[in-house]
């Protein structure tokens, strides 16, 4: 007899969120971009899981959002940092693109803005953050402030030092508001960056997304590598825990982020929210018109 195929998800031999999240004092240089932490699928099975996973990921948002219509006061918020070809398009594509957009609230944060800058760097910040029902994605963030700010010294260290107490009282006020909060570090080995960048440059419909300082950016790797170590250790807190996904796969990346936050919004626990009319009554009055 045929052996049975086993149900995509039990190739997750320790869950997404315990594999990958972060443990202060881990050693980042030890990350290995490539590796697929607690799957032991192959490339096929994520992307078969990946599929199936959407269904239930757009479940979810939806309660969410009902939630957030008829008075609820929760809201996720999906962080994404990662160096330029990490992916963190591909995730906002692959991943949120699964559920029903008008539930998203999604904020990509570059260089600030003049009007920004006349403001502290939260201001942009607490701007963007999902109102309840909404499923918030940042793309890139707040902890630029202690990575590009560091490495490329726009601020004194005596600021740039401050911040990191800053960010998680920050994160402990959103996450008391209401907000669970997800923070994907994604990481991509200085090799596959290379490819993806030489890619960039050899494919037209691609060079729209090439910036020269990408290139500028990998004489700072080690600046970057040590800036990241430390944000990691530092703001990784139980209520803003952050995840270290290696991303050379990007199909191990999508998968992994789905079952990450397709967690959050379970432990969210919300039903359908109740009808608040008479259903019995409104039947009858739809069937007598
Ligand atoms: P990405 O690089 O994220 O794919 P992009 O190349 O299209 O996006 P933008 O999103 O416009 O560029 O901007 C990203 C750039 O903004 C990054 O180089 C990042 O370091 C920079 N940036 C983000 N936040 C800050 C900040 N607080 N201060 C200075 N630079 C910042």
């Amino acid at each position: 007899m045929p052996k049975k195929a086993k149900p995509p998800e039990t190739l997750w031999q320790t869950a997404a969120d315990e594999a990958l999240r972060w443990r202060r004092g881990a050693d980042l240089s030890a990350l290995d971009e490539a590796a697929t932490p607690g799957w032991a699928g192959k490339r096929r099975d994520g992307e078969q899981l990946l599929a199936a996973r959407g269904a239930e990921l757009a479940e979810l948002q939806e309660r969410l959002f009902a939630h957030g219509r008829t008075g609820g006061d929760r809201s996720v918020l999906l962080v994404l940092q990662g160096l330029d070809t990490a992916g963190k398009g591909g995730i906002v594509r692959h991943v949120v693109g699964m559920v029903d957009p008008q539930g998203v609230m999604y904020r990509g944060f570059g260089v600030p803005t003049r009007e920004e800058q006349e403001h502290g760097y939260l201001w942009r910040i607490r701007n963007a953050l999902p109102r309840p029902g909404y499923l918030g994605v940042f793309d890139r963030s707040h902890h630029e402030q202690v990575l590009v700010v560091r490495v490329d010294r726009l601020e004194p260290v005596k600021t740039w030092r401050k911040h990191y107490r800053e960010l998680n009282e920050f994160e402990a006020e959103v996450a008391a508001s209401g907000t669970l909060i997800v923070k994907v570090a994604l990481f991509v080995s200085p090799g596959e960056q290379k490819k993806r960048l030489a890619e960039r440059l050899d494919r037209p419909d691609k060079h729209w997304k090439f910036n020269p300082s990408d290139i500028d950016v990998r004489g700072k790797l080690p600046q970057y590598l040590a800036a990241y170590q430390e944000l990691l250790d530092r703001t990784s807190t139980p209520v803003a825990p952050w995840y270290a996904v290696p991303a050379d796969r990007k199909w191990y990346a999508r998968l992994a982020v789905t079952e990450l936050l397709t967690g959050a919004l379970r432990s969210l626990d919300l039903g359908w929210p109740p009808a608040d009319f008479d259903i019995v009554a409104e039947k009858a009055r739809l069937a007598a018109s």
